[in-house]
């Protein structure tokens, strides 16, 4: 009997907190893209369910408002899958319905202990679009454009904030990052509840921001990234709910694209990151090309030009694992390791490297990524000559390198 009653309250607290979506979205990442795909198929979290094809553009919400937040995708029964037991896939509650309800009764009701699901940055639920009309993209491109009208280098003496940004956090800007940018006052609008229960868009004021550019296959730039930041360089927080990275509305060829953070003239070997952070910190240690990923998990569409590079190495988060769920890895290392799989099957490549820090994370913790090493081991310290011996004595394995037949490894 307890247990209807847990189930009523929890679905009042639902309502309340403006449905399954909204819900799903603080207690998780792990469906951010379906949230901001409402309707549209997006891949599907859950890629070892899925035999070929790994679920890619099979997974989507239902946009019946009756069964708001019920999950559909090839790899579950017709009628989908509940939020709740969703959420359970995901890990919560361990595998046990009723923990799982209480955890999300906890969120929601706001009671202390419950820390480690709330996030504060929950996607905001967007209908797709589908495939993007012309008019759509129209609007998209003069936004990007407008935004990117009001760029300037990081070495702009406006752009202050933004090289202190890099500074506090131990990886100094010493030169342009190609393509990494900064905005003295860009727009940030949140979303704000509304009678009725929608939301509408508000401007919350205009922000120093770095702003990054996504560029496909071809070269164009497809979307913007920000980080919203201070006039002292850190990072903006005004408001609870505060996104402090945030992406815009893409254009066609979003997938597989990403951030050139650095391109030295000449060089064949690019590093990959999730991040520009990172991106600028690999490239502080190995002075070579650096490009990121949005996302862990756009990590593995991400387009590299073979023609372009003889060795690729992937510098992977290391998430806590999730020995609860049916795949087992943090989804840092689980998305990267599907990128190098990827490039070694391709082939093109003379060499791929996967770095994974060895260090393992403590329960709930999200581990020291790549950033966090070489600023706290003081590895920019070291001779360049031996910053990159001094990363792999700090990954498993000494980093995990396949090479393609008779080219020698990187030492
Ligand atoms: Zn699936």
């Amino acid at each position: 009997m307890s247990d209807k009653k847990l189930s009523e309250s929890v679905e009042d607290l639902v309502t309340l907190n403006g449905g399954w979506l909204n819900v799903i979205g603080r207690m998780t990442s792990t469906f951010d893209s379906a949230i901001q795909n409402l309707g549209k198929g997006v891949d599907c979290p859950f890629p070892s369910r899925h035999r070929k094809g790994g679920g890619v553009g099979d997974f989507r919400f239902s946009e019946d408002s009756r069964y708001e937040g019920r999950a559909i995708c090839s790899c579950m029964q017709d009628k989908g899958v509940a939020p709740i037991d969703l959420l359970m896939m995901d890990g919560l509650g361990n595998g046990d319905f009723v923990k799982a309800m209480k955890e999300v009764k906890g969120v929601l009701s706001g009671s202390s202990g419950h820390a480690n699901h709330v996030r504060h940055t929950a996607p905001v639920v967007k209908r797709s679009t589908g495939q993007h009309d012309p008019e759509v993209i129209e609007a998209r491109k003069a936004k990007l454009t407008r935004i990117a009208l009001g760029l300037v280098p990081l070495s702009h003496p406006s752009a202050l904030p933004g090289r202190e940004y890099f500074r506090k956090r131990g990886i100094e800007v010493t030169s342009d990052i190609c393509d990494v940018k900064f905005h003295p006052a860009l727009e940030y609008y949140s979303m704000k509840k509304v009678e009725g229960g929608s939301s509408k868009k508000v401007l919350l004021g205009c922000f120093p921001a770095i702003v990054s550019a996504f560029r496909d296959k071809q070269g164009k730039i497809v979307n913007l990234h920000k980080i919203y930041i201070t006039q002292t360089g850190d990072k903006l927080d005004i408001v609870p709910s505060m996104q402090v990275k945030k992406i815009d509305s893409p254009l066609n060829g979003f997938k597989g694209s990403s951030i050139t953070v650095a391109r030295v003239e000449g060089c064949r070997t690019l590093h990959v990151t999730e991040g520009v952070e990172k991106g600028w910190a690999i490239h502080l240690v190995t002075g070579e090309d650096v490009k990121a990923a949005y996302s862990c998990s756009m990590l593995r569409s991400l387009f590299i030009d073979y023609k372009q590079y003889d060795q690729v190495i992937i510098w992977a988060d290391r998430d806590p694992d999730r020995p609860e769920r049916e795949r087992i890895a943090g989804d840092g290392q689980f998305f990267a390791w599907e990128l190098y799989k990827r490039l070694c099957v391709e082939g093109g490549f003379a060499s791929v490297g996967f770095m994974l820090p060895s260090e393992i994370p403590t329960e709930g913790q999200k581990g020291r990524d790549w950033e966090d090493l070489i600023v706290d081991e003081f590895i920019l310290d070291y001779k360049r000559s031996r910053r990159f011996f001094a990363l792999k004595s700090l990954a498993v394995r000494k980093g995990v390198f396949y090479s393609a037949a008779s080219v020698a490894q990187r030492a």
